[in-house]
């Protein structure tokens, strides 16, 4: 079957690859709608580590089920669900010490893509469909449950781990799609004011949309500067990082208030070496700032909730989906979008015929 793959390091393409095997508590999917990420472009375009060749890619789709094992208990083919970008191996030891992410091995919990054929395919396999897939609820969009199965419990994931109670000022760094879930997340959880940072016009609008009451630029000076100003001095009760390079974790130190202050991050750093950390603002290894460092949270029940939040009226997140294709092929097209980030980007989606 055809599949979308990393040939090797910087290299993409389309290559015959085997069909899945079905196994008893499995599911066989087909895609019928997909969107690159910017982990797809890290996989091929970063220094990740090494993968397997000819490696599917993929991992946001929602898809219509083919055929299931003989013990899968809730789906059944025709049935089209949302897929998590996340897929814990629920039966995995580790996940009995509540390790859901990286359970006996790091990253264990993101399997699509990257230890396990991905989604850019004609068909794939999940292995445990009862404890993966998501039901989409009635009057959810396909481009809702699209954005919900990465983009959504990514941003939340940010949200959740920054301690964010009633009254408090968040700041958000990065605005792309992550980001802009992370403001919303943000301001559901009880924010008053959330400083969102970003200069993409399209990105901009979009963060005032979703909650942010400043929208800061590096191009008006320094970062740090702008929200220590802002706050009297203070500082941000929480900062959640959803993008930028190695310095924005410094900044992120910088401008968190000391005792009570939370860096949540769910950004990618890619390359080698170490982070920067502050000894000044870090109190010298005495400032009472947490630092939260977390992969977003998968698996079925996480997606379902994140889509019944969709339904219930409490996030609109098919306003991400600024670029429509269809076609299996232009697959191709849509990862060097999000390469390359046009200005009217924020996600793309491909739809594949049903
Ligand atoms: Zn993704």
């Amino acid at each position: 079957m055809k599949a979308f793959v990393l040939k090797e390091p910087g290299v993409v393409g389309w290559a015959d690859v085997p069909d899945p095997v079905l196994t008893p508590y499995g599911a066989i999917l087909k895609p019928i709608a997909v969107a690159p990420c910017s982990s797809d472009v890290h996989t091929v375009f970063g220094g990740g580590s090494r993968k397997a060749p000819n490696l599917v890619l993929g991992h946001e789709c929602v898809a219509k089920v083919l055929e299931v094992g003989e013990l899968v208990q809730d789906f059944k083919p025709g049935e089209i669900v949302a897929v998590p970008a996340i897929t814990p191996n629920w039966r995995d030891r580790g996940i009995q010490e509540c390790n859901f992410k990286h359970a006996s091995a790091p990253f264990s919990g993101h399997q699509l893509g990257r230890t396990q054929p991905g989604v850019f395919s004609e068909r794939f396999l999940i292995p445990d469909a009862d404890t993966t897939l998501a039901k989409i609820p009635e009057g959810v969009s396909l481009e809702q449950a699209l954005m919900c199965v990465d983009v959504v419990t990514t941003g939340f994931t940010g949200a959740e781990n920054a301690n964010i109670k009633f009254g408090d000022t968040v700041v958000v760094m990065g605005i792309g799609p992550i980001g802009l879930m992370a403001v919303a997340g943000a301001k559901l959880s009880g924010a008053s004011r959330i400083l969102a940072v970003g200069s993409r016009p399209k990105c901009v609008d979009m963060a005032y949309r979703f909650g942010a009451t400043e929208v800061l630029s590096y191009k008006n000076g320094d970062i740090v500067a702008q929200v220590m100003e802002r706050t009297n001095g203070l500082g941000a009760d929480s900062v959640i990082i959803c993008g930028g390079n190695d310095e924005v974790f410094a900044q992120a130190i910088d401008m968190v208030r000391y005792g009570i202050g939370t860096v949540s991050n769910v950004n990618y750093f890619g390359g080698t070496g170490n982070l920067p950390f502050p000894k000044f603002s870090g109190g010298r290894g005495m400032a009472g700032k947490t630092i939260h460092t977390e992969l977003a949270c998968g698996g079925r029940v996480r997606i379902e909730r994140m889509l019944s939040m969709v339904k219930y009226g409490r996030i609109e997140p098919e306003c991400l989906v600024t670029h429509k294709l269809s076609g299996i092929d232009n697959v191709e097209k849509a990862l060097y979008l999000m390469k390359e980030k046009p200005a009217d980007l924020i996600k793309v989606m491909v739809t594949l015929e049903e």
